[in-house]
């Protein structure tokens, strides 16, 4: 699932290729990933990009809608805000095929044309889940308004006031986008590694130095990821490509801080990856159902 990195290094793509650009047309090839009827799509047509901005893990477009005439109604502000979901991503190109994609088949969800370049909004596999969202306001999709702070923007202080009293496991208060934004399971346990500290650890009974800790390599995980995306040019690639982990999804593998081999504890429909050495004392952890992690 493409996390604040992905989804920033996208973000970044779209400012820098599709801003100043006018949607000539948007192709609807599944339905469903749209969440929201009015405006309609097409009210997108002919409105020119002004921004491109990440929201936890969603990612905006920003437009100023398209001149008053054929609908003056929609002259304004409209964004269009994805969330990729597991399989989701946005490939740009620089020469978009003119023939829209075949509704229902093949991995497009979305086509936006921006006059010879554009992208398409993909999404893998059959678990379909990407969710489109065409609104006046970012914050009128549901998930955007429930949002706590950015992981980046967190200060040190912040990040202790957060966790302050919370009874959950630290795994489960790292990805839970309502107290903090942008992290997922991926990124939750290359932060948990880089501070040394148990997926287990209850979030809010941690030490002054582990507080510390774990701010420091929230900031620099998370930066360094999204150098690396940038530097790969995320918007071209196929899917989301993540070099320089520690220990997600490297189960059985060594451990590139101290040569522990690395853990896994596996849920109904996830993982995480952990090392025992750096994180839990050397002590292996029990084996728990997601419902009792994730209580
Ligand atoms: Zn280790």
């Amino acid at each position: 699932m493409p996390e604040l990195p992905e989804v920033g290094a996208l973000a970044h793509h779209l400012r820098e290729y599709a801003v100043g650009r006018r949607i000539t047309r948007i192709d609807v090839a599944s339905p469903t990933v749209l969440k929201t009827v009015d405006p309609p799509p097409s009210a997108l047509q002919g409105a020119k990009v002004t921004g491109a901005s990440r929201y936890g893990k969603f990612l905006a477009l920003h437009c100023s809608g398209p001149e008053a005439g054929s609908r003056p109604e929609a002259a304004g502000e409209l964004h269009l805000v994805t969330h990729l979901a597991r399989a989701g991503w946005l490939r740009w190109s620089d020469s978009l095929s003119t023939v829209p994609p075949k509704p229902g088949r093949g991995p497009i969800a979305l086509r936006v044309h921006l006059g010879g370049p554009g992208f398409d909004l993909t999404e893998a596999g059959t678990q379909k889940r990407l969710a489109v969202y065409v609104v006046t306001d970012p914050a009128q999709v549901p998930g955007i308004a429930r949002l706590g702070p950015d992981a980046l923007a967190l200060s040190r202080d912040e990040l202790a006031e957060i966790l302050q009293g919370r009874t959950e496991r630290l795994k489960t208060a790292l990805t839970d986008q309502a107290l903090i934004a942008g992290v997922g399971n991926a990124y939750s346990d290359e932060v948990l590694h880089a501070a040394r500290l148990s997926p287990y650890a209850t979030a809010g009974r941690l030490p002054d130095d582990a507080l510390d800790r774990l701010h420091a390599a929230l900031q620099r995980v998370l930066t360094d990821a999204v150098d690396r995306s940038v530097g790969q040019d995320a918007a071209r690639l196929k899917g989301e490509k993540r070099a320089g982990l520690a220990v997600h999804a490297r189960t059985g593998l060594p451990c590139p801080v101290c040569g522990d081999t690395v853990r896994e504890v596996s849920f109904a429909d996830r993982s995480m990856q952990y090392c025992p050495t750096c994180q839990t004392g050397g002590t292996p952890l029990a084996d728990r159902r997601m419902s009792r992690l994730l209580r």
